[in-house]
């Protein structure tokens, strides 16, 4: 398949929070991406579809650099997150400023609802005292809008909270640090339509504060809730724009194939 380059949604470098250029992983002799090319406008949802293996997560790790914990992978190319290139930046300060969530909920199940929040803060001692952090684990709670649900229980293990009150601590736990960017790998996958519904109008209060990127399986996810979208197909960006058009004239067979569920 020839490379296609992704249409810019925006120009200059400098006016797009995230700017992937020419990005290549290999694990070992596998070539997963292939010169993926992309541009991310700042507050903004921003799709990344395409099917099963064609290396969605993979940019997500690359992106907070979570691909070093793989230490068979390869990487060549570059992101730049507000103009500068994350790979010369302390890989601390680039994850607090780029936070993610997954699939699975991953809070720490025994550790309590507030603490699971709170733990991040204190281990980067970001905050000076008790009272600091109670009120930044309240905000992060309330952003993510789980608060009215747990403010009475705040010491009860994250473990007993249902699925989807589990995701929502996950992305209050990350929401903690003020990210600029939120990631977000098909966060909806193991959710119930009304949990799901709920992440989704999350994410569009969010993005008046950040920047998203959305994996998500679901065309019809991504044509509620995204701006953009990226269709990526075997480590390759095959189209990319705004989601109506990218849905109502999609100029790739293969996207085309997609949105209309037949990929
Ligand atoms: P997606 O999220 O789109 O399903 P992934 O980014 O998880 O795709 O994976 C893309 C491809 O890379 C898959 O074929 C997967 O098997 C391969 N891959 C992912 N991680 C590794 C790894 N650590 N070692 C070898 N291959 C990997
Ligand atoms: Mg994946």
């Amino acid at each position: 398949m020839d490379e296609v380059k992704a249409t810019p949604v925006t120009t200059a470098d400098s006016q797009n929070k995230i700017v992937i250029k020419n990005l290549k992983v290999a694990f070992g002799s596998a070539e997963i991406l292939r010169g993926v090319n992309l541009e991310i406008p700042p507050n903004t949802i921003t799709a990344l579809m395409g099917p099963s293996g064609s290396g969605k997560s993979t940019i997500l790790r690359v992106l907070n650099r979570l691909i070093e914990l793989y230490p068979e992978a390869r990487v060549r190319g570059d992101v730049l997150l507000d103009g500068q290139s994350i790979f010369k930046m302390d890989v601390i300060e680039l994850r607090k400023r780029v936070q993610m969530i997954f699939q699975i909920p991953n809070p720490i199940p025994n550790l309590s609802i507030f603490e699971n929040v709170a733990l991040g803060l204190k281990l980067n001692r970001l905050v000076n005292n008790k009272k600091e952090l109670f009120q930044r684990v309240k905000e992060a709670l309330e952003k993510a809008q789980l608060w009215e649900e747990v403010k009475d229980r705040l010491n009860a293990p994250a473990g007993r909270l249902s699925g989807g009150q589990q995701q929502r601590l996950c992305v209050a736990r990350a929401l903690a640090f003020n990210p600029e960017v939120l990631l977000a790998d098909e966060p909806t996958a193991n959710l119930d339509p009304e949990n799901t519904a709920k992440i989704e109008s999350l994410f569009l209060e969010l993005k008046k504060e950040m920047t998203i990127i959305l994996v998500t399986h679901f065309p019809g996810q991504a044509a509620r809730i995204s701006d953009y979208v990226a269709f990526l197909y075997k480590g390759q960006i095959v189209e990319t724009g705004p989601t109506k058009e990218v849905f109502t004239n999609p100029k790739h067979e293969l996207t085309e194939k997609y949105v209309t569920g037949r990929l």
